[in-house]
């Protein structure tokens, strides 16, 4: 399978930075692997235009479960999807956090984006405290178990390992406890989806940079990468790329 380099600009990005998308469109023109950007909403529909006719797709990072309807300040998938958006990223452990969004609206999420034509990039993860309890796949089990939408398939679902207490920080497992999540991870699939489960991408997110790229996409089972803060600037973005 073509693996996957995703970008989640997170609440960053306005419009002077759609230079860093046009460096990175002429750094990696035709790179080995799909490349994915989620920018802020503000930004989908202007960034989607700069990649237009790329090798670069542009991607939301939430949408509301409804089509439409009185839900001040949410994006539902299809306005995505008008926006110029393929993908979407949900239940981050940032929204997660800051929205207290729960497993099953995850899952809500995820089959409205799948019915408006979008790839799901669902998130999951432990914290810290849940690792050193030796609970970090039952906690990752569970919520595969509870976001995973109704008849996902490899086409329409991603599904990204991100342990919380390695974003942002710098600190990533080892390479042998990201092996240990995505086998298991991808066993727990197969009972879930079945034979889908094997073209079904799994990303590792979490302190991905240019230095730790190669080693980490060079494990079985991690089908690309979720990438914060080295997505942002062009240069590390396409060092990771083409780490892939
Ligand atoms: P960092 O790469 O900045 O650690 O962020 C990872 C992440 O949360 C991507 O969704």
């Amino acid at each position: 399978m073509k693996k996957l380099a995703a970008g989640n600009w997170k609440m960053n990005g306005t419009g002077a930075d759609l230079a860093e998308v046009r460096a990175l469109i002429a750094a990696r023109p035709e790179p080995d692997c799909d490349m994915l950007l989620c920018p802020p909403a503000t930004l989908i529909a202007r960034m989607a235009e700069v990649a237009r006719g790329s090798a670069l797709r542009v991607g939301g990072q939430d949408c509301h479960a409804a089509a439409s309807g009185a839900h001040t300040g949410d994006i539902s998938a299809a306005m995505l999807r008008d926006a110029g958006a393929s993908h979407v990223i949900l239940g981050h452990s940032e929204r997660r956090a800051d929205h207290g969004e729960t497993d099953d609206q995850v899952r809500a999420k995820a089959q409205a984006a799948i019915g408006a034509g979008l790839v799901a990039v669902v998130c999951i993860g432990e914290t810290e405290a849940e690792r050193d309890a030796g609970r970090t796949l039952a906690v990752i089990g569970g919520q595969l178990d509870g976001s995973l939408p109704a008849g996902a398939s490899a086409a329409t679902l991603i599904v990204a390992y991100e342990p919380v207490w390695a974003i942002g920080t710098g600190r990533t497992p080892t390479l042998a406890e990201i092996a240990e999540v995505h086998a298991f991870l991808r066993s727990r699939l197969r009972g879930l989806i079945g034979a889908e489960a094997e073209g079904l991408r799994l990303l590792y997110g979490g302190s991905v940079k240019p230095s730790n790229a190669a080693g980490i996409f060079a494990l079985p089972d991690v089908d690309g990468a979720l990438v914060g803060g080295a997505s942002l600037k062009a240069a590390d973005f396409a060092a990771i790329v083409a780490a892939l």
